[in-house]
């Protein structure tokens, strides 16, 4: 039920709850009734009564392991079958309250959430066959060379992996925007915006890769505080990143490594995560060319002296001027 999302989290208490009282604690008057009637009857000894009465309590306890959230999270923990969010703090942040009439600034920590990825993959890749399937599929893709239909048969993957020779590596797509709860035209619209970061992996076998629960959530924040913190916000994700492309996780004897081939998102997305202008009506709005937005009203071609290129962003980093450059000073 929980893994079900169209079952709402509080209502699986609910039924957990109502069938515990239908089964259980029901069944317990029924067979009371019964073995008044009936056992003492048959003269039966104080054993056999002793035993039906164990049976009886362990009939009715049988939900005392599930039957509030927390002891089902931690059962799941425990048997692996769930890995939960941590909660990483990466700053502090003043948040207005109320005391003997007045409004007064408070610091308040502000956290993201995040799923360990290296907990995550190495419990998915675990249990059952998805590793084969997974080694199994991207060789396949190897083989093909007229059609170019997965992201692993491109150059820039395979100048990616240049390095890890004959050891398994996979590829993770990053996809990251902002999105609004409540109601977005509302006095308080921003409010409650948060930024996602979602994980997919595009080697999976085409039958399961779409599958909305092969995409990962990674992290969500409050997007207020990507405005406050500016990218540092993403450093604990960077660290785990490079931990599974450098060290990789251990998964049934054999090292699997994953590097980020792609990173995701709408313009504002992207502009962001890269440090690059989020206003479309700045003088350089674009992240692919220096193009001034004068001449971009009426440029119909690529000018090529314009590219921004590695380099290029190096330098306009160091720069550190957003107005000229269309890149801002906190970055990856
Ligand atoms: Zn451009």
């Amino acid at each position: 039920m929980y893994n079900n999302s169209i079952v709402p989290r509080k209502f699986v208490q609910f039924v957990i709850r109502n069938i515990e009282k239908i089964l259980c604690k029901g069944f317990r008057k029924v067979l009371n009734g019964f073995k008044r009637n009936r056992l003492s009857e048959l003269n039966k000894t104080v054993e056999n009564l002793n035993f039906l009465e164990q049976m009886v309590n362990t009939v009715e306890n049988r939900f005392q392991d599930v039957n509030t959230e927390y002891k089902c999270t931690k059962l799941y923990e425990e048997s692996g079958l769930l890995v939960s969010s941590k909660t990483v703090q990466i700053g502090e942040k003043m948040k207005p309250s109320r005391s003997n009439n007045d409004v007064v600034l408070k610091p308040v920590s502000a956290c993201i959430k995040m799923i360990s990825l290296i907990d995550l993959f190495t419990n998915v890749l675990t249990s059952g066959e998805l590793l084969n399937d997974m080694k199994t599929h991207y060789s396949e893709l190897l083989k093909e060379t007229n059609v170019v239909s997965n992201f692993v048969q491109c150059n820039l993957w395979k100048s990616k992996v240049f390095n890890y020779d004959d050891k398994t590596v996979f590829p993770l797509i990053l996809f990251f925007d902002d999105y609004e709860l409540g109601n977005a035209l509302g006095s308080r619209a921003g409010k409650n915006k948060l930024g996602a970061v979602y994980v997919s992996l595009p080697s999976l076998p085409p039958h399961i890769t779409s599958k909305l629960s092969n995409i990962f959530l990674f992290a969500l924040f409050y997007s207020n505080d990507r405005k406050l913190f500016g990218n540092n916000i993403f450093s604990k994700l960077i660290e785990e990143l490079q931990y599974l492309q450098d060290n990789g996780i251990l998964v049934l004897n054999e090292t699997v490594y994953f590097k980020v081939g792609l990173i995701f998102g709408d313009n504002l997305g992207v502009h962001g995560i890269f440090g690059f202008t989020e206003s479309f009506s700045c003088t350089y709005s674009c992240r692919f060319c220096r193009v001034d937005k004068n001449r971009m009203h009426t440029m119909t071609t690529q000018d090529d002296d314009l590219m921004r290129s590695i380099n290029s962003y190096n330098h306009d980093v160091l720069v550190n001027n957003v107005t000229e450059t269309g890149i801002k000073e906190n970055c990856i």
